[in-house]
């Protein structure tokens, strides 16, 4: 079976050698999806996941802006059609220096899978910019957005691929992305989500990312009849994602001790508690400041500059931040220090060391494809409120939110379960997220 596995990703790599990020989410799939492949006889023989690291288009443009002097600048921006199998293509965009194919391939593959387990009919895709939002004005941002958009308007629509937020893309974003479409197609339809609440927005879109991922580990959590009632949480991240795990966490009776960004991260011993996450939402999204101005505030935390959270004891960390932000010796950190859950916000933040390790010592793991899918669970919910012309109530979002979170793990408990009792999520989250677009691909033939 090893052979198998090394044969496959020796031909993706022979064909992506330069995009470390795509190769690393690629053979964690592989690892798992081809000895599953193997035991089915329908699936054998047809190079069905050979087909899907291939995506189905990639389209890459220039994105020229001017800033508040007058300069001009060039980026460039891209989007992932990766598969549609299922339906329209749908992932975020990312704005972030670090954007590049690898990334966005990475990213548009793991939401193929991702959209699958959400049980909604949405394929998979990913886009952005290597643009850096970061101490640019509101103005500059829009230029930005509108020139970004005057180009991919004619690649997207809310029956062919509908984008959202990621890192560095939020609300105001969304709002100046919006505008242009609109103007561009000379019509107003749900092409885009994570829209404001007075124009097409659903309730508990912001939440649903964060929310999520502590539904999630709730639900690994009550498998052994355990919650989150007085453990100790690491969050690492303090954007979109970071914000909502940690409220929904307070809300569920845990301590979250620390938030980080680039920067470092800070460590509360006394907990964050509303008041103190309503600072960081206040900080983070209007005053766009930096986590350490946290512990200049409270005198109950301490500023570890160019440090992640992980050297911190907890029960359970939820990394909210970004890719690769968790290694091996991190992973060792936290079971050392007695760590029980580990349930990802962001996408692929642990790498294939940590991952090992929190195998190894059979503790709880989720991956984010499974328990970050709550994010674009909501925007399919959003689509459909879209389409309805209709909207749904907070409280209604919310339970819908909370049932397809159980109905992923349910799926990663059927398809993941290990002889021994042990739930490998990893493996069950790909293998059902595989069944469904495999068998689409299968019934509409070789496209
Ligand atoms: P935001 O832009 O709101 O926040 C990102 C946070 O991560 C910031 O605190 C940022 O700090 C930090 N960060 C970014 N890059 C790095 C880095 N290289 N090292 C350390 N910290 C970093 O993004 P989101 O909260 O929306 O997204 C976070 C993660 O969740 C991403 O992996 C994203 O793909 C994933 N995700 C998001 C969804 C959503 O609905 N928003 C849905 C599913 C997954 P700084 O400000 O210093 O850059």
């Amino acid at each position: 079976m090893q052979a198998k596995i090394d044969a496959f990703m020796e031909e993706v790599r022979a064909r992506n050698s330069h995009e470390p990020e795509f190769l690393q989410a690629v053979q964690e799939v592989a690892e798992t999806v081809i000895p599953y492949i193997a035991t089915q006889e329908i699936y054998n023989g047809k190079n069905i996941l050979l087909r899907m690291v291939e995506p189905e288009r990639a389209i890459m443009f220039r994105v020229p802006w001017v800033d508040d002097k007058g300069e001009i600048h060039v980026n460039r921006g891209y989007r992932i059609q990766m598969n549609s199998a299922i339906g329209p293509y749908k992932g975020g965009l990312r704005f972030h220096p670090s954007v590049n194919l690898s990334i966005l391939k990475f990213l548009a593959f793991e939401q193929v899978f991702k959209n699958s387990l959400t049980t909604l009919p949405m394929g998979g895709g990913k886009g952005g910019s290597d643009f850096d939002p970061k101490g640019k004005s509101d103005d500059e941002i829009m230029r930005f957005c509108h020139s970004f958009m005057s180009e991919l308007f004619r690649h997207i629509g809310p029956n062919t691929d509908v984008p959202a937020g990621d890192i560095g893309v939020g609300a105001r974003e969304i709002g100046f992305l919006f505008g242009m479409y609109r103007k561009m197609r000379n019509e107003f339809t749900g092409v885009l989500t994570g829209k404001g609440l007075t124009w097409g927005g659903s309730e508990i879109r912001p939440e649903a990312t964060g929310y999520g991922t502590v539904y999630f580990a709730e639900n690994m959590l009550k498998t052994k009849d355990n919650s989150f009632e007085g453990k100790t949480v690491l969050v690492s991240g303090s954007g979109n994602v970071a914000q909502y795990a940690t409220e929904k966490a307070i809300q569920l009776g845990a301590k979250v001790v620390t938030l980080s960004d680039s920067s470092g991260y800070i460590y509360d011993e006394e907990g964050i508690d509303n008041d103190k996450l309503k600072f960081v939402m206040e900080l983070k999204n209007e005053k766009r400041g930096r986590i350490s101005e946290y512990a200049d505030k409270y005198s109950s935390a301490k500023f570890h500059k160019g440090k992640t959270p992980w050297e911190e004891k907890c029960d359970i960390a939820l990394p909210c931040a970004t890719q690769n932000e968790l290694n091996g010796d991190d992973a060792q950190k936290l079971i050392d220090n007695g760590c029980m859950c580990v349930s990802e916000g962001a996408n692929m933040p642990c790498d294939s060391d940590a991952v090992l390790a929190f195998h190894k010592a059979k503790i709880f793991f989720a991956p984010g494809k499974a328990s970050n899918a709550g994010g674009v669970a909501t925007s399919g919910l959003e689509m459909t409120q879209n389409s309805l012309r209709f909207k749904w109530t907070r409280k209604e979002v919310d339970e819908k939110l909370k049932q397809i979170m159980n109905d992923i793990h349910e799926k990663c408990v059927q398809y993941g379960t290990d002889e021994d009792g042990y739930i490998d999520y990893v493996k069950g989250a790909n293998i059902a997220g595989f069944v469904k677009v495999a068998d689409a691909m299968l019934a509409q033939g070789v496209i």
